[in-house]
């Protein structure tokens, strides 16, 4: 009788640790690659370049330092990206859109496919 008894209890603590650690898998891998994503996403803070060079000048008719702030398609590379300040992607943005209204800059390119 005590042997049986045990053996029951036993199998009754093993299914219920077994169900226990399914849950605790399923909960935690997901929770993992969170955590792996939040570390991956880590970014450093770029600098605005005009205003480390205060020599550097954003003119409209300069195109060749304007054409290093758009993308191949002719779009204007966003602030989060190419590091610029508020104060001077404002400006660019006007100098570069003054750029392409005077054909120094395109609005777009065609991509022939
Ligand atoms: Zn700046």
């Amino acid at each position: 009788m005590p042997f049986s008894r045990d053996s029951s209890r036993q199998d009754g603590n093993r299914s219920g640790r077994s169900g226990n650690r399914y849950d605790n898998r399923s909960g935690s891998r997901p929770d993992d690659r969170r955590d792996n994503k939040r570390r991956m996403i880590y970014h450093r803070r770029k600098i605005c370049r005009f205003c480390a060079d205060s020599g550097l000048l954003i003119d409209y008719k300069d195109s060749k330092s304007l054409r290093m702030f758009t993308t191949e398609r002719g779009k204007i590379i966003p602030r989060r990206i190419s590091g610029n300040c508020a104060k001077h992607q404002r400006i660019l943005t006007v100098a570069i859109k003054r750029a392409r209204n005077i054909a120094l800059l395109p609005f777009t390119t065609s991509i022939i496919r």
